[in-house]
């Protein structure tokens, strides 16, 4: 009886510019991101293969005042990355960042 030789990895797909990645097995909760040219050059996260979902972008909707808020290629200031499967969401929040002066 031959033994057998375990190679174990997690592959990892994004559903929005097609970027394949292959790792070593990660705990549950991992997360892996990338910039995504599919969405608007936003960071993005990888999605673990054979997980079925849905990635997109949320555009801010209130007045952005003084406040510094992470762009797309396309100019438009989004908020999140919204990952929607079957069950739940995932939201990956771009916080307004505030803005100093030193002297
Ligand atoms: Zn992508």
């Amino acid at each position: 009886m031959g033994a057998f030789l375990l190679d174990a990895y997690q592959d990892w797909y994004c559903p929005n510019c097609g970027l394949e990645d292959r790792t070593r097995p990660q705990p549950p909760n991992a997360s892996r991101y990338h910039s995504c040219s599919g969405l608007h050059g936003l960071n993005a996260p990888l999605i673990r293969a054979g997980v079925r979902c849905k990635v997109t972008a949320e555009e801010r909707q209130d007045y952005l005042g003084t406040e510094i808020q992470a762009r797309g290629d396309d100019g438009r200031q989004y908020m999140a990355v919204r990952t929607t499967t079957d069950d739940h969401d995932d939201l990956l929040v771009f916080a307004g960042l505030a803005r100093a002066e030193l002297r």
